[in-house]
């Protein structure tokens, strides 16, 4: 089997990174590294060692048996790609809804990354975790480098700085991370968020949570939130805005599967937060939480400075793409037996994940 690498369009991961592979060589398989791709992520083509041949782009899309990413290969891409070949990124059907019947015209074969169920059992594969927990960590990071202030505690001759106060909203993987950072850098953390299970993972990390009263907690979503009333999210606009006022840094996570972000920040919070304050918004790519966030953009407004980037993973790239790599690898190993695709439709992973039956 022949599994091609392709390098990252706008974005400095990689999907496979030479340690990987150098501890999975009983996966039989020949590695086809499309030339530089782990270059920006500090993985040169000779860390690969002879594990990989290196190759241009249009040789691995001709040649691959399996390809994989992080972000899809486009439609010139795809055109290129031999029939029956298995691709394995990113594909995000929840938001690209045509894509299964793109890749199935094409006779295409695709499992998507995201689709992977959030069990016990496939927590070594799940990309997305690994992935929002380094945004977590960089979003506090990126805050405390455009905060005018301190995010520790300081006593010092020439007076004293209080605490940076960080309110987090929506406690998942990538807000758990905020809280950690922000608490070790010595912040005041308060967290939101609409699951149950959310309020005693944030005050394990010493956070205080927040509750909003009557959120809709849907035991059948998989973990994931579901969308709320107009009427609690008005009540927990006004809570947020109460907290908002207070706070030095937002640290916006909150999304729901498949759906746009919820506004947790309108713009009149905003005008009332301290001037110099930061949001980062993390689910700007979904609309944001924040009412006044761009995507892609720093911008400020009131004062305040508003990142949306719903991409931060790629600001730490080489870590970001060994995790990345480790979960791809764990996926791998289920897919391929001795060199063979293995496409067991009875196991919920295989099933799960795989966009193109
Ligand atoms: P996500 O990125 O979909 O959402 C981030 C957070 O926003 C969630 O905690 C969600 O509850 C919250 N949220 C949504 N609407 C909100 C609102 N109006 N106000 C405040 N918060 C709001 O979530 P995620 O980080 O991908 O995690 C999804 C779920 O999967 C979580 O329950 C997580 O614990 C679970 N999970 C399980 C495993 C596993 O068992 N292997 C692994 C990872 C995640």
């Amino acid at each position: 089997m022949k599994i091609g690498i392709l390098k990252e369009d706008q974005d400095r991961r990689v999907s496979l990174t030479p340690d990987t592979l150098a501890k999975n060589a009983q996966l039989v398989a020949q590695y086809l590294l499309e030339k530089d791709a782990g270059q920006s992520a500090g993985y040169a083509d000779a860390a690969y060692g002879d594990t990989v041949s290196v190759h241009d782009r249009a040789t691995i899309l001709r040649e691959a048996d399996l390809i994989v990413s992080i972000h899809p290969p486009n439609e010139a891409d795809l055109a290129q790609i031999k029939p029956q070949t298995v691709l394995v990124s990113l594909f995000q059907p929840y938001f690209d809804q045509e894509v299964s019947d793109r890749l199935r015209q094409r006779t295409l074969r695709a499992f998507s990354l995201d689709m992977i169920p959030r069990t016990t059992l496939a927590q070594a594969m799940d990309v997305l975790s690994s992935m929002a927990s380094v945004s977590g960590y960089q979003a506090v990071l990126m805050a405390a480098n455009h905060l005018p202030r301190y995010f520790p505690m300081m006593i010092t001759a020439a007076g004293s700085i209080r605490p940076a106060k960080v309110l987090v909203l929506g406690a998942g993987v990538a807000g758990l991370q905020a809280i950690a950072t922000a608490k070790r850098l010595g912040a005041m953390v308060e967290a939101f968020d609409v699951r149950k299970a959310a309020k005693e993972e944030v005050e394990s990390l010493g956070a205080k949570f927040v509750e909003v009263a009557g959120a809709r907690d849907d035991a059948g979503a998989g973990g994931y939130a579901v969308d709320q009333s107009e009427e609690f999210l008005q009540r927990q606009q006004q809570e947020v805005q109460n907290r908002a006022t207070k706070s030095d840094v937002i640290i916006a996570t909150a999304q729901i599967r498949g759906r746009k972000a919820p506004i947790l920040v309108r713009k009149e919070s905003i005008a009332q937060m301290k001037p110099g304050s930061v949001i980062v918004d993390l689910a700007a790519s979904t609309g944001g939480n924040c009412e006044l966030t761009e995507d892609q953009k720093i911008i400020e407004r009131h004062g305040v400075t508003i990142i949306g980037n719903s991409n931060l993973a790629e600001t730490m790239p080489q870590d970001a793409s060994s995790l990345f790599s480790n979960n791809l690898m764990n996926f791998l190993r289920l897919l391929i037996v001795e060199g063979e695709l293995q496409l067991d439709l009875d196991n919920e992973i295989i099933a799960g994940s795989y966009i193109t039956p």
